[in-house]
């Protein structure tokens, strides 16, 4: 079993982060490991540049991504921990992989048509291409489980096509079709203005979500602003179906206490968001406070950062080179 995810360096790394992604992540490498299996957690660096950012804050926003990892339980030494840059056998890979590829299936991508929108001609040939590569991620390193969230599903499925594609086409067994892990525990959250669009980095109101950066105060602040409705909670989750605000901030409550929402519900039944939210904003600060804390020390200490990065990414090309090799080899290029 090898497991592989990343996340984009593209700043703001907020609780939908946390709570979908890296809390799950560090929930298996336990697993994993006890499986006797791998992980290999990455800072997508490379797909941070396929929509206009900020040379400077790609940059910081990568040590911060590293150190909110670390701070929030990945092990460097249990997981391999890196950025894609320092390990070219992706971008070699992915090139590969763009002959193997239609143009038709990456038309069929309702991610870039939605982050392309209005402007298809004017998107970057990097967002167009962006599942390419991430098919090359994973590949490269023959991942049998990539966790992804819904977003990402569609891309994973394509990955798949590519793997297989490639075998029929070159009569080879060499790349493993990976299975996608949708973790039934990871939470889908909400933003906190507009409980019908998912909180994100990219939303320009910061109100809207909460950062890992953010300090107790801005924590507490923002869940007393947070939208909701004047009614009590009902007895059970399903009283909440019509009531997204209300849903999003029991689900989260659940998430961060590791309780299931039917126990957060049937705790404050008929309570109204007076004394919820204060509780949540408590909860929240309790479980989030020591990771932002710890956030902050690393990303004062870029050295000891940078040099954990490196070492991941030495362990990593150590593993890509031999499949890169191979499939190079079968494609008839001289290496
Ligand atoms: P962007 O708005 O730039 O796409 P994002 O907030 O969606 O940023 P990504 O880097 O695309 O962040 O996603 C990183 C990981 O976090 C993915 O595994 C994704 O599924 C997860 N994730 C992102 N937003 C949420 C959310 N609101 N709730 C749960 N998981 C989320
Ligand atoms: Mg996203």
């Amino acid at each position: 079993m090898r497991v592989v995810s990343g996340i984009k360096p593209t700043g703001n790394l907020h609780l939908g982060n946390y709570l979908g992604a890296i809390k799950q992540w560090v929930g298996m490498q336990a697993q994993i490991e006890a499986a006797g299996g791998e992980s290999m957690y990455f800072i997508a660096d490379l797909h941070g540049l396929t929509e206009w950012i900020e040379p400077r804050a790609l940059h910081a926003n990568t040590f911060e991504i590293a150190a909110a990892m670390i701070a929030s339980g990945i092990d460097p030494k249990r997981s391999i921990l890196f950025n894609q840059t320092r390990v070219p056998a992706h971008s070699e890979l992915s090139w590969l992989l763009n002959n193997v590829a239609r143009v038709g299936w990456l038309n069929r991508m309702t991610q870039f048509k939605d982050k392309a929108g209005k402007n298809r001609e004017g998107a970057s040939v990097g967002l167009y291409d962006y599942p390419v590569l991430m098919a090359a991620d994973v590949l490269l390193y023959s991942a049998t489980h990539v966790p992804v969230g819904e977003d990402q599903k569609q891309h994973l499925e394509l990955a798949r096509d590519i793997a297989a594609k490639f075998n029929q086409d070159y009569d080879v067994e060499l790349l493993v079709q990976p299975e996608p892990l949708v973790s039934k525990a990871a939470p889908r959250i909400m933003s906190l203005r507009d409980a019908t669009q998912k909180m994100s980095k990219s939303n320009p109101s910061d109100a809207a979500r909460i950062n890992l950066i953010d300090d107790d105060d801005a924590i507490a602040q923002k869940f007393r602003k947070a939208k909701t409705d004047p009614e009590p909670l009902g007895e059970k989750l399903d009283d909440l179906k019509d009531r997204p605000e209300a849903k999003n901030l029991v689900t989260i409550f659940a998430a961060l206490a590791d309780r299931t929402t039917d126990d957060v519900v049937a705790e404050y039944a008929g309570q109204g968001f007076g004394a919820f939210k204060p509780a949540l904003a408590d909860l929240a600060v309790a479980k989030l406070g020591p990771i932002r804390d710890e956030m902050v020390r690393l990303t004062a200490d870029r050295p000891a950062v940078d040099a954990i990065l490196r070492e991941g990414s030495n362990r990593a090309a150590t593993l890509a080179a031999p499949l890169l090799r191979r499939v190079q080899e079968t494609m008839g290029l001289l290496v």
